[in-house]
């Protein structure tokens, strides 16, 4: 094994007794400089919260003090670091891929086993679950590209809900990049607002024409590149700057419909998430907006996914019943996708429920989808909802769900998406 560089004046950590943060980051420092080889596995502990409320903060910090001594112990290539409260830190010298996957099993196995943490006089039980990400140093990185690629490994882990481990090899490096370049082209088409808005026209049943629209956002890098809203639109949820798209977009929608009041739709549907409908300057800026655009709040509807409800339920609830009351109205959108809680759903007021298109798609399978979906729709009518069934592609698809009893159909069958100009020309 290499050298150590670690111990030149080197400070600690005063709960585990480890080296802390500022020396973790001088001794990679160190490793950088003289241009040695060296790998770095990080320990996150995952669900720290959680050991805390069951068992008390007293048995918490002493689990972290066993797993701290348990790493120490481990292999003595390597230096063991916390650098911040769940975060403890290997350094070890260059290795290769075998070991260091050798190395972090090692770990992984140990987490899939019990803890027997004594504190107070007692002993406790306690199951740790971490996320491990390991990487080779790349000289040319700095401390924040180090911590970037750390917080890249854990939202892949947080986003498959369970504890895991991350190699950091050229497959993530290169989602990374993408991500980095996405964020890159989001955060210029936010300053420069080179959004566009287009808008797919909603078909009703009984009336058999167009009476509502939903504004989807669109976004072309710098190239010409189309990036899709599905792909950036959690990005930047992720990474705090949904909320800059979002008056972007209402500003947009609000001055097009303020623009042409002739077009005949009763409404135009904005999708936000729970978090902004929580937000307590929403109302008032949405009233300024308004009187700005010389429009009626009865035109726009806002349509908010399950998922982003559930974090801030009771905050949103407020807004939903404050905005109701300036004639703005909702849409759940993406019924069937989560796993639903109907009865906080219910007691939210929503004028539309929108059936996902995975669940519509239940029609093409089996008699049996066809008749899930006439039942959920039965419900639905029942608690005074309307229906729409988004994704319809073909006229089987859409003769089958309109015998379904569903109230309006948004799919490729009737219209797709258009820029104002052809949603203008097509009405
Ligand atoms: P969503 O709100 O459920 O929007 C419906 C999506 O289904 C749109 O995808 C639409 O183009 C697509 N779609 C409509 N009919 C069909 C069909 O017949 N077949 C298929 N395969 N797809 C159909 P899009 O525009 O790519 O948007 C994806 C998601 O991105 C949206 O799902 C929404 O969650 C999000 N999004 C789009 N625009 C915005 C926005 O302005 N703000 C926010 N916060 N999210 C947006
Ligand atoms: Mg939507
Ligand atoms: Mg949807």
């Amino acid at each position: 094994m290499g050298e150590q560089y670690s111990g030149i004046g080197a400070t600690y950590d005063s709960m585990t007794g480890l080296m802390d943060r500022m020396t973790f980051f001088g001794d990679v420092n160190e490793y950088r400089k003289r241009r040695v080889q060296c790998h770095i596995v990080l320990v996150q502990l995952s669900r720290l919260m959680q050991v805390n409320r069951k068992y008390g903060i007293t048995v918490g910090d002493q689990l972290i003090r066993d797993i701290s001594m348990w790493l120490a112990e481990l292999d003595e290539a390597y230096q063991v670091y916390r650098i911040a409260n769940s975060r403890l830190m290997l350094l070890g010298p260059a290795c290769s891929r075998q070991q260091a996957e050798a190395c972090v099993n090692r770990i992984h196995s140990r987490f899939g086993e019990n803890w027997q943490v004594a504190c107070e006089g007692q002993e406790h039980t306690v199951l740790a679950k971490t996320y491990l990400i390991h990487l080779f140093l790349d000289p040319e990185d700095t401390e924040n590209d180090l911590l970037d690629k750390m917080n890249f490994g854990i939202t892949v882990l947080e986003k498959k809900g369970r504890d895991g481990m991350v190699f950091f090899d050229e497959e993530i490096k290169r989602d990374m990049e993408h991500q980095k370049y996405v964020l890159e082209e989001v955060r210029y088409a936010i300053d420069h607002k080179t959004f566009r808005m287009y808008y797919q026209p909603i078909y009703d049943c009984k009336e058999e024409r167009f009476v509502s629209a939903e504004s989807l956002i669109r976004l072309w890098d710098r190239q010409g590149t189309f990036i899709s809203p599905g792909e950036f639109i959690p990005m930047a949820e992720e990474h705090g700057l949904i909320d800059q798209i979002s008056w972007i977009v209402l500003e947009k929608v609000c001055r097009f419909l303020g623009a042409h009041p002739e077009l005949e739709l009763q409404t135009v549907s904005v999708n936000l998430t729970g978090q902004q409908v929580s937000d307590v300057t929403l109302i008032d800026r949405i009233e300024t907006l308004l009187a700005d655009c010389q429009l009626s709040g009865s035109r726009l509807r806002i349509e908010i996914t399950e998922r982003t409800v559930a974090d801030d339920f009771e905050e949103v609830k407020k807004t939903m019943m404050r905005l109701q009351e300036k004639g703005i109205r909702f849409y759940l959108d993406d019924f069937g996708t989560g796993y639903s809680n109907l009865s906080s759903m219910f007691s939210l007021p929503f004028e539309v429920i929108k059936f996902d298109q995975s669940l519509v798609r239940m029609i093409d399978v089996s008699r049996n989808g066809r008749r899930t979906i006439s039942l959920l729709a039965q419900l639905m009518h029942e608690n005074d909802y309307r229906i729409v069934a988004e994704g319809i592609e073909t006229a089987q698809q859409a003769q089958t769900v309109r015998e379904t009893g569903v109230d309006r159909i948004q799919g490729f069958y009737y219209a797709k998406p258009l820029p104002e100009e052809e949603l203008l020309q097509l009405l």
